[in-house]
């Protein structure tokens, strides 16, 4: 079976699995908040960082299920799988890390455009 290349629009099987993985990602996150919120000690270690450092892990919590839900709102609309600032198709790859990935890598930083990619380039380790 051919493998899609990253830049090819996303069909409409994957938009649903990438909606699946939204809504259980986002109900983890919410449990994670409910627990944080009822005093429990959660561990965050294992959060993805979304590109702020210095926040609380309630502040994290609460955008990465912004995230999540603007994601879902994208797929409503029909214009989620491409960046919001220049529309075109992200990488499959982000979406599979990060499916509530909203801007290409260009956006995103856009002070490293030109320069090589890297893998771990604007990407901090959550481990
Ligand atoms: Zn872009």
């Amino acid at each position: 079976m051919r493998i899609p290349t990253s830049t090819e629009e996303l069909r409409g099987g994957e938009v649903e699995r990438y909606r699946k993985d939204l809504l259980r990602r986002g109900a983890a996150f919410a449990e994670r908040l409910s627990e944080l919120l009822a005093g429990q000690d959660a561990t965050l270690a294992d959060l993805p960082l979304v590109g702020q450092s210095g926040e609380t892990p309630e502040d994290r919590l609460r955008r990465l299920l912004a995230l999540v839900d603007e994601a879902l709102h994208r797929i409503a609309l029909q214009t989620y799988g491409r960046c919001t600032n220049c529309n075109r198709p992200l990488p499959r790859a982000a979406l599979d890390l990060a499916p509530w990935t909203e801007r290409c890598a260009e956006c995103d930083h856009p002070l490293q455009h030109g320069s090589p990619p890297e893998e771990t380039a604007g990407v901090e380790r959550w481990q």
